[in-house]
């Protein structure tokens, strides 16, 4: 069954700007996103309800666009689906892009099924500072922790009793929560699977649960709270809008009555202050890391929409948001280096192509060295423009060289090796090389 809802808002065309970097707050050209919204349900949660999707939508714009001081995303719901029939179409265990995901797929099999993961999983916990870490690390535990292998000591012994406890818990239907040890259904690695498989939304609104459960990548606020997603922003390949990426949001943590999993403090949420949960906390949240690149983060000020903070629950980070209405300071370059890219980018589709590889040069300095969802990839994307560019000037030998960076700062753009094949002509490979040519891309996500 499909369901159109348009959801679209009109702020498509960008006034004068004050000049960049005027002021801390000043409102930034870019280019919005057009996003395609699926819905996915699961029998066995309470329906997702239409009016409290389009609210949240309402909130996922307006929040992102005074957050980050931008023109807002703009949605349209396209698909309903039902979560089986999702999983069963676009998460599938075989496909080579899918393997990686399920051979670290977490059964419920204690720490030893953690074990083969373990350098991976430390590489991970690596992305973010000892210090930023520590506030998931109980006061009278922290004097043990001196390297990023005692986080993940903890880190096992934590996540491996959050599953265990786990057993036993029912959904509202009546049937087990989650099963890891016979299904890979509410699996957080079956969603990654869907996600990077699809080809036909940039977000996805569920109501079922989704267990954390990607051993090389154990996503702190998740592995040291609950052992649940309510949000993912994933790699999605065929997928423009987000630059390869999809995200996920789910209701399951708004309207689940399990005390487990309560994200409300115990008292039930009103319509306004779920579609705000949804919209503004998880959604708007998981866009910025698409868009934008920025990772998860535990050391920005109050009011940062991409802090996730230790034992804090959903109605704990809606109050901080509310009461801090500035956009984070320490966001901000994320986001100017977005501007700069996206206006670089227009500027060579009206032909500036000085301006444009000003503009995108700039971009690539600022580009903060922590990135969500690969910062080589958005630099190619970068130096593919720049090479664009430069060609258009006729500056051929710096146009390739250009393109060559692009295509080694990701071997698996299509546009970066059509771009260098097009500037240096050769014969065409046999058919079979390129079909076999299959991305098998870090499978770098983020979560809520
Ligand atoms: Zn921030
Ligand atoms: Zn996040």
């Amino acid at each position: 069954m499909r369901s159109f809802l348009a959801l679209g808002i009109a702020s498509l065309v960008l006034g004068a700007r004050p000049a960049q970097g005027a002021t801390p707050n000043a409102q930034l050209e870019t280019t919005p996103a057009q996003l395609v919204v699926a819905l996915v349900e699961d029998p066995d949660f309470p329906p997702l309800d239409e009016k409290l999707v389009q609210r949240a939508l309402k909130y996922a714009e307006s929040q992102f666009g005074e957050r980050f001081g931008v023109a807002p995303p703009s949605f349209e719901v396209q698909y309903r689906y039902s979560v089986s029939r999702f999983l069963d179409t676009y998460a599938i265990p075989s496909d080579p892009k899918c393997k990686n995901l399920y051979a670290a797929r977490y059964r419920g099999g204690g720490a030893a099924e953690l074990l083969p993961h373990k350098a991976k999983a430390i590489a991970f916990l690596e992305r973010w500072p000892l210090d930023a870490l520590l506030g998931f690390v109980a006061e009278n535990e922290r004097p043990g922790i001196k390297t990023h292998a005692d986080i993940y000591e903890l880190y096992v012994k934590r996540y491996v009793a959050t599953v265990e406890a786990m057993k036993g818990l029912k959904t509202p239907a009546g049937t087990a929560l989650v099963e890891p040890g016979t299904s890979a259904e509410r699996s957080f690695v079956a969603w990654m699977c869907a996600l990077q498989r699809q080809q036909d939304f940039d977000v996805i609104l569920t109501n079922g649960f989704i267990l954390a459960d990607l051993s090389s990548e154990p996503h702190p606020h998740a592995v040291f709270g609950k052992a649940k997603i309510g949000g993912i922003a994933a790699s999605s390949p065929a997928r423009r809008a987000l630059g390869g990426q999809a995200l996920l949001a789910t209701t399951f943590g708004i309207d689940t009555k399990l005390p487990e999993f309560d994200e409300l403090g115990g008292k039930p949420a009103t319509f306004e202050e779920r579609a705000k949960i949804l919209g503004a906390y998880l959604l708007a949240h998981e866009i910025a890391h698409a868009l934008y690149g920025i990772p998860d983060v535990f050391d920005h000020p109050p009011g940062c929409l991409m802090t996730s903070r230790p034992g804090a629950t959903y109605r704990d980070g809606l109050s901080e948001l509310e009461a801090n209405k500035a956009p984070c300071p320490k966001c901000r370059p994320y986001v100017e280096a977005r501007s700069l890219q996206d206006r670089g980018r227009q500027a060579l589709e009206a032909k500036q192509y000085s301006t444009a590889v000003r503009q995108l040069t700039e971009a690539m300095k600022m580009i903060p060295k922590q990135f969500h969802g690969g910062r080589k990839r958005r630099m190619s994307e970068l130096t593919l423009l720049a090479a664009q560019a430069m060609e258009a000037q006729g500056k051929l030998p710096q146009a390739k060289r250009y393109a060559q960076l692009a295509v080694e700062l990701d071997p698996f753009s299509p546009e970066a090796k059509e771009f260098l094949d097009n500037l240096s002509p050769r014969p065409k490979p046999p058919l079979t090389t390129l079909v076999s040519r299959t991305a098998s891309t870090a499978t770098a996500s983020v979560t809520r």
